[in-house]
């Protein structure tokens, strides 16, 4: 059965397959208190369905017990079913109201998604055989996000009853504007979503229309997560895990070390793209290329945002290239892997 037990006595991990890397997603499923909920959905594949139902039926329960929905973040892999199990049981599906917003922007209108997405990889130079392979891929992924939910926007900093348990709402942007968890003090649990992954690193990327600068809000989110005591982390991939803190530190410091690497590529002057395929290596699908491509330019625009870079428009594209600061002052955060400045230097000493 795709359910396990993961916290007696009530909250199940229901693991569902996905047709791409990571190759499954975790859903949870809290019984206790009234009716049962759910925290994220899954894709909307026929083979998550089937697993919906095993799940439900496995655990003796009823569709329309099913009380509430809460996904953390409008990805195909969080967001994609949450309108089909809202048609399975009528309940209600709860995102943070930016979160909503950038559903209804993803998902809601494809013709424009597809057109504005097109430009803005023609404005960093993705070649036009590349630009097609990331729209047939949207188009793949696309299919599996329907039917679109009905969403209530619920506030960050709320309080929500699951499984007879109180849960913060905490507002994690970064991995997605939009993005929360769910932390219940009591137990010492936090619902992670993508905020925190324990085998792989929360992929950070800049999408058209998004936020300006993601990753400095996800190194901040970071941070007030710092500050909860947490014994135990769910995950929407891979296995539980405890020890939160250490984990972010190691975050802080992958992200420091890729920064310095970002510095050293866009010296004396590249596209966003020819940074990425310098940053990236060989042997990556489309789906793949296109998530580095995105992360790249978050990287880009926290460089650019702290002067360390600069971008202009020539002949149609954009260019990054070194800005009036040789370093940066590092934010509270990023200073828990080191100190920033230094590692920007070095980054530059070694193009000198
Ligand atoms: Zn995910």
């Amino acid at each position: 059965m795709p359910v396990e037990l993961v916290i007696p006595p009530g909250i199940f991990r229901v693991r569902l397959p996905l047709p791409f890397t990571p190759d499954h997603v975790n859903c949870y499923l809290l019984t206790g208190g009234q009716g049962w909920k759910v925290i994220d959905a899954g894709l909307s594949t026929s083979d998550s369905c089937r697993y919906w139902k095993q799940a439900v039926r496995g655990l003796g329960l009823e569709w329309q017990e099913l009380r509430a929905i809460y996904v953390t973040h409008y990805h195909p892999d969080h967001y994609g079913a949450a309108g089909w199990l809202q048609r399975q049981s009528g309940a209600p599906v709860y995102m943070l109201s930016e979160g909503l917003e950038e559903a209804n922007r993803a998902w809601g209108n494809y013709e424009e998604l597809f057109a504005n997405y097109g430009a803005f990889c023609y404005l960093h130079g993705i070649p036009d055989r590349l630009i097609d392979r990331f729209m047939a891929n949207l188009e793949r992924i696309a299919y599996m996000v329907y039917p679109q939910p009905l969403v209530t926007a619920i506030d960050g900093g709320g309080e929500v009853k699951i499984g007879g348990l109180s849960y913060r709402v905490l507002r994690t942007p970064g991995h997605a504007g939009g993005h929360l968890c769910l932390y219940c003090e009591q137990a010492r649990l936090l619902f992670s979503g993508d905020h925190l992954l324990p085998a792989i690193n929360s992929n950070i990327g800049l999408w058209p229309g998004g936020e300006s600068n993601p990753l400095d809000s996800y190194l901040r989110s970071l941070r007030e997560i710092t500050a909860l005591p947490i014994e135990q982390v769910l995950p929407a991939h891979g296995n539980p895990f405890g020890h939160p803190n250490r984990w972010i530190e190691t975050q802080v410091k992958h992200h420091r070390e890729r920064l310095r690497l970002i510095t050293r590529l866009a010296d004396p002057g590249a596209n966003a793209y020819q940074i990425c395929r310098r940053f990236s290596g060989r042997n990556l699908t489309g789906h793949e290329i296109q998530f580095v491509f995105a992360e790249t330019l978050a990287y880009l625009a926290y460089l650019e945002q702290a002067q360390v870079l600069e971008s202009a428009r020539e002949k149609g594209a954009i260019f990054f290239r070194p800005g009036k600061k040789r370093y940066y002052r590092p934010n509270a955060i990023i200073k828990m892997g080191g100190d920033l400045d230094e590692s920007c230097q070095k980054g530059r000493g070694v193009n000198a």
